[in-house]
């Protein structure tokens, strides 16, 4: 009935497809809003499991998925499956990184930002630019919000902007500045939205960037303009073009953990794996999403795409040795 969307945009909506990149609080919210709305085909791509100070924000999952040890990425898809089951729902559990996000993000009609991490948003901006798929860019921390829509070729881009946000060394994370729950909430809504009216072909889409505090009441619109010089509005994708072997990320949302991404190693068969380990670690349980075991005092969590999350530890060179030793060697 809404004159704005009407049966045609609700058509367009059914023949689009988004991918949500994140699925913590802003892409619980944003997967929620666009699969009950009916946008027909989404991805929701997440590297992480669900824990129990999670809840309080991430609004898709609650405490049977952290008992079945399920990554949020399978929890989301089977919940959403339940709340509308004529949208395609494609749950994928992955670190996103230049090894994939082509893959994952071509074809697709708007991509959302639910990350916690502004290298990985970088990533996003090359790829939506060179691909030329509209974004929704969307933080949250404290009490603070924020969100920004980036149509390549015509508005500003993610990286003419990023010079004015923190840099990272000294950005909060949720681990020390903690996050309001409802701001995720309200950011995720207008994040949704703006999709909405992207795959809608809508004109009124958010041309600033937008910046609320829930607590002490702001709410600020910033006229943006294009950065001179701005490498990835000229055509450079210079993170897209960023290569490593390894790469070590400390994760937010977990206490003291680090992941290990190794790029030699695509894949790992968890029952193998586990038949070799049998000796020389305890506590192993597993599940068709992942393996995990207690070694040198470590929790370690392997994944099927070859990813590990080392928990109890920050130091990243220590976790790449163990990554080495009961992974790497092992397979
Ligand atoms: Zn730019």
């Amino acid at each position: 009935m809404f004159p704005g969307i009407g049966e045609e945009g609700q058509a367009k909506l059914l023949s689009s497809g988004a991918v949500i990149i994140g699925c913590g609080a802003l892409g619980s919210n944003i997967a929620t809003l666009l699969v009950r709305a009916g946008v027909g085909k989404i991805k929701i791509v997440d590297r992480d499991f669900i824990e129990y100070h999670n809840l309080q924000r991430q609004i898709l999952f609650d405490e049977d998925d952290i008992r079945a040890q399920l990554p949020k990425a399978i929890a989301a898809e089977r919940y959403l499956r339940k709340v509308n089951s004529t949208v395609r729902i494609d749950g994928i559990v992955t670190d996103i990184n230049y090894t994939n996000i082509e893959e994952i993000c071509c074809g697709a009609d708007v991509i959302l930002d639910g990350l916690d991490n502004v290298e990985t948003r970088l990533l996003i901006n090359d790829v939506a630019l060179k691909h030329k798929i509209p974004w929704v860019y969307g933080g949250a921390i404290a009490s603070n919000g924020m969100t920004m829509t980036i149509i390549p070729g015509e508005t500003p881009c993610f990286r003419c902007i990023s010079p004015i946000l923190s840099p990272p060394e000294t950005t909060a994370t949720c681990e020390t500045a903690g996050i309001v729950g409802t701001v995720p909430a309200i950011i995720g809504s207008i994040q949704a939205t703006e999709a909405m009216k992207i795959l809608m072909g809508k004109e009124e889409i958010n041309r600033e960037l937008i910046l609320i505090d829930v607590w002490k009441w702001t709410f600020d619109r910033v006229q943006i303009r294009p950065r001179d010089n701005c490498p990835a509005c000229g055509g450079r994708y210079e993170f897209l073009d960023r290569r490593f072997t390894v790469k070590t990320t400390s994760l937010c949302g977990q206490s003291r953990a680090v992941q290990v991404v190794d790029t030699r190693v695509k894949a790992i068969a968890l029952d193998k794996l586990a038949t070799r380990l049998d000796k020389d670690v305890i506590n192993i349980s597993q599940n068709k999403f992942m393996l995990s075991f207690l070694a040198d005092d470590h929790e370690i969590v392997v994944f099927p795409d070859g990813r590990a999350i080392i928990k109890n530890t920050i130091d990243e060179s220590q976790a790449k040795e163990l990554y080495n030793k009961y992974v790497r060697e092992m397979i």
